[in-house]
């Protein structure tokens, strides 16, 4: 499996990725949500889907509506298991920005018909994620981080984690109390609203403000 780079040139390879599904009010209404409160949509891409800063995502010839989801990306620093969220912060190597790109009509026809959205989430290149700024560069419990998305210049997405439904250090609780969350694991903590279609020769620019930034072409 490749290797995510942290800023300060440290590698980690990357390890299983998680993903939460409308943990923004304003993206879950335009989703047409009807999860209540404390339901939550947990979602996996494999490893092998991720693209580093400067890569591609490429557009299947499955799908004819790829979306862009811009969304602040946790990664795992150690063996974490049934960790509160009072200890959460402590298992925390870095954040970084990503795009959670999906296959929004795939992801409608595995809705309607009950089934899992493996494909629509976790298609090959489907997990680019900028370089990792480590955890000690923040104050603990941090959670005013903001970010947005640029395509070709123009802003499309942007968003503040304070409005997350989940906060970091919750959705690492509730995480490590259903799996064994390993070191180089990747937890894609949610995109605002503004998600849209992607379109072969866009250029992506991610942006975790003031931090890292994310360039993705799509081809
Ligand atoms: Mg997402």
């Amino acid at each position: 499996m490749p290797n995510l780079k942290f800023t300060d040139g440290r590698e980690i390879q990357v390890g299983t990725m998680y993903g939460i599904g409308q943990n923004y009010d304003k993206h879950a209404k335009e989703m047409g949500s009807t999860l209540k409160r404390g339901e939550k949509i947990i979602f996996i891409k494999p490893a092998s889907s991720y693209v580093p800063d400067g890569g591609s995502i490429t557009l299947p010839d499955f799908s004819n509506e790829v979306h862009h989801e811009v969304e602040l990306v946790v990664v795992i620093g150690k063996e974490c298991k049934d960790v509160t969220k009072e200890q959460a912060w402590d298992y925390i190597a870095g954040f970084a920005v990503g795009i959670d790109a999906t296959l929004r009509d795939l992801q409608k026809q595995a809705k309607d018909k009950g089934l899992p959205w493996a494909i629509a989430k976790g298609f090959r290149t489907s997990a680019p994620i900028s370089k990792i700024v480590p955890v000690k560069e923040f104050e603990r419990n941090k959670n005013d981080f903001t970010f947005q998305l640029k395509i070709n210049g123009e802003l499309r997405q942007f968003g503040n984690t304070q409005d997350m439904i989940y906060s970091v250090e919750e959705l690492i609780e509730f995480l490590s109390s259903v799996f064994d969350l390993q070191a180089g694991d990747i937890i894609f903590t949610g995109t605002p609203e503004g998600v849209g279609k992607l379109n072969k020769g866009d250029k992506l620019e991610a942006d975790l403000i003031n931090l890292v930034k994310l360039n993705v072409n799509i081809n």
